[in-house]
């Protein structure tokens, strides 16, 4: 996977002129929002065979930022599954991570050849990583498979990327942002109620785009219906202003201040709590995340959600989860959940078994080795799916921690 890349390689030297002193960079091995890794060896001993990654964070990034990813590296690095830092080189506004390569597979590339216990494996060191990284009470906030890095012939884990992590000893932006900007009394934010419209069409095996779920733009029929006070099991009337269900806002809603909640992360891998801007928000984010790419390996869909904004990513997870216990969770945080209709969960064993299926086949043809995993599959016990529906419980309180979830039989029954 190694992108030759002189240009970005020479600007990177020029950029940072200590890396020439040290290291010879070869090409570039990965990217992400806010970066670009490069594979480079020591220059001036050669009996060191080591490779080493050199992330260049993209200079625009706030210096808080980046100190708080160099914080969490150099405070709980190192160990089960997370990346190690040997070094960090800065010169004027450009800083070099410099960290042990890890080459890996893609996520897509194994993602329909992984068989039963590969899962569990897979599943039992990311929340390894993520019992190491919630002991010292930090949110990663971007756990999702280009930031858990996988080497699948030699069974190794490694999860990067801190640069959104939040946590007591961290330079918290967004909580400094929350609390200039958090009302401290008079009437609730204008979003503590959120309307979600959602389209009664079930999963669909045979869809051919990655997202299963799809949500539909609310009709003028729907949002009526969503506007419509009375009938409904979430109404409380004491948070009607004069404005509900008339087509006019009225100026008490002007008046009200945004609710601000961080929200920092991937679509797709975002919580309840965080669509529905809770401010409290914990750990459980990233327990959310690895339960969306467990259900994305348990039936072989990446991206499994996908959606327009944040009220259509909250659409999708209601269609598989239910609106019941959405509604319940929602007000578990304080927030009125109204939907223009009730749904009813899917199975979830169900559900990825069959799309699981359809996949494999389209994906792996019909050898014998292809045959075996399937058969695996499908013999598959209820263990995983009990463990799926516990880290993606959408109430952030009672949502399993990595601790609880390397103790369910899933993992000590093997
Ligand atoms: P960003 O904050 O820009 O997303 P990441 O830390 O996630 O940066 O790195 C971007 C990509 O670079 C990763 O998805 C991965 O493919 C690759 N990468 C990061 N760290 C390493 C490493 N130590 N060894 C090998 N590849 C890495
Ligand atoms: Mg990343």
């Amino acid at each position: 996977n190694c992108a030759p890349a002189n240009d970005a390689i020479n600007v990177l030297y020029q950029a940072v002129p200590e890396l020439a002193n040290h290291f010879s960079i070869t090409c570039k091995i990965g990217e992400g929002a806010f970066s670009c890794v490069y594979l480079a060896q020591l220059k001036h001993y050669p009996e060191v065979k080591e490779m080493f990654a050199l992330k260049h964070i993209i200079p625009t990034t706030h210096p808080s930022r980046i100190q708080n990813e160099l914080n969490c590296l150099l405070k709980i690095g190192g160990c089960d599954n997370v990346i190690d830092i040997k070094l960090c080189l800065r010169h004027r506004d450009h800083v070099v991570f410099v960290m042990p390569i890890f080459l890996h597979d893609k996520f897509q590339d194994y993602l329909y050849s992984f068989g039963v216990d590969e899962a569990r494996e897979y599943m039992k060191n990311l929340l390894i990583a993520l019992r190491r990284v919630h002991q010292f009470n930090i949110i990663h906030r971007d756990i999702k498979p280009s930031n858990f890095l996988y080497n699948r012939q030699q069974k190794r884990y490694a999860l990067v990327d801190f640069g959104l992590a939040s946590g007591p000893m961290l330079i918290d932006r967004d909580a400094d942002k929350l609390r200039k900007t958090l009302p401290t009394a008079g009437a609730p934010p204008s979003d503590s109620t959120i309307r979600v419209a959602l389209s009664p069409s079930k999963f669909d095996p045979s869809c051919s785009r990655a997202n299963v779920y799809k949500c539909k733009k609310p009709s003028t029929a729907v949002k009526n219906q969503l506007m419509k006070k009375k009938d409904h099991p979430s109404f409380d009337s004491s948070h009607i202003c004069d404005c509900f269900g008339k087509a006019q806002v009225c100026s008490v809603c002007v008046a009200r201040p945004n609710q601000v909640a961080a929200r920092a992360g991937t679509a797709g891998f975002r919580s309840p709590e965080v669509l529905m801007k809770y401010t409290e928000q914990g750990t459980a984010v990233d327990i959310w995340s690895a339960g969306v790419i467990f259900l994305s390996i348990l039936s072989a869909r990446y991206p499994f959600f996908r959606a327009e904004d944040d009220i259509g990513y909250l659409a999708q997870i209601i269609s598989v989860l239910g609106s019941e216990p959405c509604v319940q969770a929602a007000s578990s945080i304080g927030k009125h959940l109204l939907l223009s209709e009730p749904v009813e969960a899917v199975d979830l064993k169900a559900m990825c078994t069959k799309l699981r299926m359809s996949q494999m086949s389209v994906k792996l043809g019909t050898s014998s080795q292809f045959q075996q995993i399937v058969k695996s599959w499908k013999a598959m016990s209820d263990e995983p799916y009990d463990l799926l529906s516990k880290m993606l419980d959408p109430n952030p309180h009672t949502r399993i921690t990595a601790e609880d979830a390397l103790n369910h039989p899933y993992f000590t029954n093997s």
